[in-house]
């Protein structure tokens, strides 16, 4: 491996290592040109384990362009920028894992049929039968392993565009060692652990919550409360493989918009600008297509 630089980003706050033949102007993650070389800085966290890329440069390129181009809603500037300042990145991520011990009481819903007679438009009385429910308190302990979650640790990416591009495989993972790297650009975890911890513990928290849903008896449920502690935390720092691409467009190609491909599967995620003047003009011609079937139908 060649001499490593690290280079940060006034503009987002990411910190980037490339290896001096990689050299980069840019930011990769937001296109800004404030960046700074300096020294190695050390003392940040080694990675325990690597996800390695295994969707090549070109399936990544074409994915990022067929999502631009086919944001239909997208302001036609956007659709129409130039795809091309791809870059595969190594993010740093947090792998999580808990045992989770949850208490949790919830309103179980049963339905019923009831008979009841009313009488209808003529005066006649009629049987008729509806649906009624049952309410009655449920309470329950909830025990469980919360493993695989993944949260950022990059300033570059944050954690909801990385959940926009997941799940990553994780039965690939790879013990860390640098000639992984090799060729490509990394970040160092530039977020502090405690930090990702708590973006963890919500993100676990959101599951247990999810999985004693899932398993509450009954028609209906409402009201699900869950109080839930979590035993023997790992939290192991990862690098997760992603192409980043910031699409700089309008006029001045002063706004970026970042378009992340996961390394892996080549899922891909990003907010493309909204063009009101499209929803709405589509808004209009189905409004006219309901008054016109509507119209027709008067006539038949
Ligand atoms: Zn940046």
């Amino acid at each position: 491996m060649s001499a490593l630089s690290e280079f940060s980003c006034e503009s987002c706050g990411s910190l980037v290592q490339v290896e001096a033949h990689l050299r980069t102007a840019t930011c990769p993650y937001c296109a800004s040109p404030a960046v700074i070389e300096r020294p190695l800085s050390g003392g940040r966290p080694q990675p325990t384990f690597v996800l390695a890329f295994v969707l090549p440069h070109e399936a990544a390129l074409d994915a990022a362009r067929r999502w631009v181009r086919r944001a239909w809603f997208a302001k036609e500037a956007f659709r129409k920028a130039k795809v091309e300042a791809l870059r595969g990145i190594y993010v740093p991520a947090y792998l999580f894992s808990a045992a989770a011990h949850a208490d949790y009481s919830a309103q179980i819903g049963e339905n019923y049929q009831e008979t009841y007679t009313t009488t209808d438009s003529k005066g006649r009385t009629v049987t008729r039968t509806r649906t009624k429910t049952e309410w009655h308190t449920l309470s329950g302990r909830y025990a469980a392993y919360v493993s695989d979650v993944v949260v950022t640790a990059s300033r570059g990416i944050q954690n909801h565009e990385l959940e926009g591009v997941e799940p990553f495989d994780l039965r690939a993972l790879h013990r860390y060692s640098p000639r992984l790297l090799s060729g490509w650009i990394a970040e160092e975890a530039s977020m502090a652990a405690a930090e990702c911890r708590q973006l963890a513990i919500d993100e676990a928290m959101a599951e247990v919550h999810q999985r004693i849903a899932k398993i509450l008896p009954g028609d209906k449920q409402r009201g699900l409360q869950v109080s839930a502690r979590l035993e023997d935390i790992d939290q192991e720092l990862l690098l997760v493989p992603v192409w980043v691409l910031p699409v700089r467009w309008g006029e001045e190609q002063e706004q970026v918009v970042r378009v992340l491909v996961n390394g892996q599967s080549g899922a891909v995620f990003g907010k493309p600008p909204r063009s009101w003047v499209k929803i709405i003009a589509l808004v209009v011609v189905i409004l006219g297509l309901i008054i016109g079937g509507w119209l027709l139908a008067q006539h038949l």
